[in-house]
């Protein structure tokens, strides 16, 4: 089996976020235990990755609460059990008041090379609102702080849509992101998820959710932004300056294989996918009697890998080739994905190019959910 890509779930946060519905949990006494875990499953499961590693990844929760120390012990042993390659990207997620200069130069030293860095807004009302723990003086001074470190690859992440937040707000944001000069930016609109308190605010009508209007305004204006400062938007929530695109979530999104340790994490061998389940409690259990933890797989169906093949590759700039739907999954495949594409080429939602690929418009990447949905085959 053929892996090139390792994501490891760090699933604490010291406290939880208004609108995270992600798993994770506030027990961080149980980081060290726990790592050992993540250390004996990659053990366990070192048969799944053909080594050396392009990309490793660390996500969670909150993976800038683990002491370095722990960060150094995690990466020896991916590199025991698989190998990782001298110019592999190497990122760790992290929150911008745990980001410490003494915290980054340790975590630089243990060979991290990339930082995710959680800003989500520049507007210290926002930030108490999501209940994030950081102020917008800290999320500027992580950056600062990892500059001087010597991280020379910084993506940071943005929320738009945010309750009571105006158009000049959400420039004003984009503006601070800018002005700090990131390699790599993700901005998403906040969603509200079943069972956050998020949620149960709008249920209650505390809150109210951007409408879609006001939602595509600010992405507009996002796109523009970030285009007239340099970045490519690669796909739909990402944009990078060239070269920086992320190597890791981009591997996702080109159908390689990976393979996901911890509670919650996902793996895909190339055919099908897999994840642990959701509990700290059972996966500490199992791999506390040097067992593999629970796990559920994917019930694959007729159309399940073309299926994968669309919703990974529309969501890119690069879009999909009918050339290569056709060789890898039929003439039929081609013909229903070219007639779904109709009416979406017709509204200016999607583009074919000379090359004969299909590729979502800026229009059309905010709608992407309702174009993929067109495009999918059923049983
Ligand atoms: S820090 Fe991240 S993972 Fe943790 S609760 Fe907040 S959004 Fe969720």
């Amino acid at each position: 089996m053929l892996m090139s890509g390792l994501y490891l779930h760090i699933p604490f946060c010291s406290r939880r976020c208004v609108y995270c519905d992600f798993y994770s949990t506030t027990r961080t006494d149980l980081m060290p235990r726990y790592a050992g875990c993540l250390v004996r499953e990659m053990g366990l499961r070192r048969g799944e990755v053909q080594g050396p590693l392009h990309t490793l990844y660390i996500g969670g929760g909150t993976p800038s609460l683990l002491p370095p120390a722990l960060v150094g012990k995690l990466l020896d042993a991916a590199q025991a059990c698989f190998g990782i390659r001298p110019d592999a990207e190497v990122t760790l997620e992290g929150n911008p008041d745990d980001l410490t200069l003494p915290l980054l130069r340790d975590l630089r030293g243990a060979g991290i090379n990339r930082l995710s860095i959680g800003v989500q807004s520049f507007s210290d009302a926002t930030l108490s609102f999501l209940r994030r723990r950081h102020t917008a003086r800290q999320a500027c001074e992580a950056v600062e702080n990892a500059r001087r470190a010597g991280f020379d690859n910084l993506s940071i992440d943005l929320i738009y849509g945010l309750p009571g937040e105006s158009l000049e707000q959400w420039r004003a944001n984009l503006d601070a992101a800018l002005a700090l000069e990131p390699e790599h930016i993700s901005a998403y609109l906040l969603s509200y998820e079943e069972g956050t308190p998020l949620e149960t605010l709008r249920r209650r009508g505390r809150v109210q959710e951007a409408g879609e209007d006001f939602a595509l305004a600010c992405y507009r204006l996002l796109a523009a932004a970030l285009r007239s400062a340099g970045y490519e938007h690669y796909e739909i929530s990402n944009f990078a300056l060239p070269g920086r695109i992320a190597r890791h979530n981009s591997s996702y999104w080109q159908g390689v294989p990976y393979l996901g340790c911890g509670p919650s994490a996902h793996s895909f061998d190339g055919a099908g996918r897999r994840w642990n389940d959701s509990s700290l409690t059972a996966y500490m259990e199992a791999l506390g009697r040097g067992l593999l933890p629970p796990q559920t797989c994917e019930e694959r169906g007729r159309f399940t890998a073309y299926n994968d093949y669309i919703v990974t590759r529309l969501r890119t700039s690069r879009g999909l080739s009918l050339a290569e739907v056709e060789a890898l999954f039929g003439a039929d495949a081609a013909a229903f994905a070219l007639h779904a594409a109709g009416p979406w080429l017709q509204a200016g939602r999607l583009v074919r190019t000379a090359g004969g690929r299909l590729r979502l418009t800026e229009e059309g990447m905010f709608v992407s959910d309702a174009v993929m949905e067109d495009f999918i085959r059923v049983d």
